[in-house]
């Protein structure tokens, strides 16, 4: 049987509505990557929580189990910065969008 999450207060937004009132400018290219991607990688079978998964607000990251690899969605991303720090192996590296490109910031 699973919990219910707690129910937020009246009125109070969900992360989900929040991350609808962004805007991106999408970058051709993506400015996360695995530093292992490959079948070696400590995601695979080192990483047995793979934080990254549960703790990106914009849910970039997803382990894809058939492929056995973490799948990322870069255009998402809204640059908080948590994944490269919680990632127990330091296998994230962000090199953030320049250009005005990624999130834009209503004040920012
Ligand atoms: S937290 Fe780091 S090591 Fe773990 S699955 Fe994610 S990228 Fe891989
Ligand atoms: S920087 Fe934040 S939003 Fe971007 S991928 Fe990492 S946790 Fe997700």
């Amino acid at each position: 049987m699973s919990e219910k999450p707690p129910s937020l207060p009246p009125g109070a937004a969900t992360v989900e509505a929040k991350l609808g009132t962004l805007e991106w400018k999408k970058s051709p290219q993506t400015h996360i990557t695995l530093r292992d991607a490959t079948e070696k990688a400590p995601c695979v079978e080192l990483c047995k929580d793979r934080p990254c998964t549960t703790v990106c607000p914009a849910k970039v990251y997803e382990w894809h189990a058939p492929e056995k690899r973490i799948l990322v969605a870069y255009e998402n991303c809204i640059e908080c910065g948590a994944c490269r720090m919680l990632c127990p192996f330091d296998n994230i590296a962000c090199d953030w969008h320049g250009g005005g490109m990624g999130v834009k910031y209503k004040y920012g």
